[in-house]
């Protein structure tokens, strides 16, 4: 599933060629997109109207349009967004949603597993109203200082990987960012995270925004079905030092990765810098059973 660092990475590719171009044609060819709503409620508002800015809000981009309409898109798990040239038949598998520009190139909207959405919302009041929910702390954002962040773990019993990873917490956040910020701050994935230290607290604020960073300069991770806005692929899946490498030995200490779950996900870890909460206490993890059910069924690829 794209994170933060690739929705960023697309972002910034597309906001060169869409930023002052106007919508000619959108054309919405799976209605699921944005169901409830009918495709109308998307193309409507949005044909011949220009594109003022591309926005990211955690893993959410944020297509703002002159007079303060929003087009707001998740890609969910295997979601990508094409630029194609002008002249281009703008036709690819797995095709969702076309968006003709008047510079003649176009965006297209391509999804195997149809999971990604898309709303349109009216007015910056809109905007804030629909994203406040599923949206937390901005982590690249002046907000996200190691206080913020003890007052969000605060008194909570969730294992740090599981508060990590909702984002009404911390935006933008997901499995891969997650065990690389958790190793590089040395904390094990099952801690209960209102038992974090201060300094704790500190390392990881700075290693979440560290890892993040890495990742955007990276131009992403190409795990699973990522491409770029150009097709190309991220390269920061060759720079994770737990992620995937079970087996493997820990970069810094040479102990061997171990795989184990968390949240529900496949996660990994290098017991040695990151020691494992005393007895029982990773018993916490019971708590996020039913997401584990859930996307085990559903998404059987994230457990390898
Ligand atoms: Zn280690």
């Amino acid at each position: 599933m794209p994170e933060l660092p690739e929705v960023e990475t697309i972002r910034r590719q597309l906001a060169a060629f869409v930023e002052g171009c106007r919508v000619g044609r959108l054309e919405v060819l799976d209605p699921r997109f944005c169901a409830p709503a009918p495709p109308d409620d998307l193309t409507r508002p949005l044909t011949g109207r220009r594109i003022e800015r591309l926005e990211r809000r955690g893993k959410y981009l944020v297509w703002a349009f002159e007079g303060e309409v929003f087009l707001v898109m998740h890609l969910r798990m295997t979601g990508t967004l094409l630029l194609v040239e002008p002249g281009d038949p703008a036709v690819r598998p797995h095709l969702r949603v076309r968006v003709a520009l008047d510079s003649g190139a176009a965006v297209l909207f391509c999804d195997p597993r149809r999971f990604g959405t898309g709303a349109v919302l009216e007015g910056r009041d809109g905007l804030e109203a629909h994203l406040a929910p599923r949206v937390g702390i901005e982590p690249l954002g002046s907000a996200f200082t190691s206080e913020a962040l003890w007052v969000l773990a605060r008194g909570r019993r969730a294992p740090v990987k599981a508060f990590l990873l909702a984002q009404d917490r911390v935006a933008g956040v997901g499995n891969i960012y997650a065990d690389e910020a958790l190793h590089r701050a040395g904390i094990h994935p099952l801690r209960p995270v209102g038992t974090l230290r201060r300094a704790q607290i500190a390392a990881l604020r700075d290693a979440v925004v560290g890892v993040l960073e890495a990742g955007i300069d990276a131009k992403g991770a190409t795990i699973d079905d990522f491409r770029h806005a150009d097709g190309a692929r991220g390269s920061f899946q060759d720079r994770f030092q737990v992620h995937r490498r079970e087996g493997e030995p820990c970069p810094r200490c040479a102990t061997p990765v171990r795989k184990l779950r968390a949240a529900g996900r496949g996660t990994y870890v290098c017991e040695r810098c990151q020691p494992r909460p005393r007895a029982r206490r990773a018993t916490k993890s019971q708590t996020m059973a039913p997401v584990a059910t859930r996307r085990s069924t559903s998404t059987p690829s994230t457990t390898r």
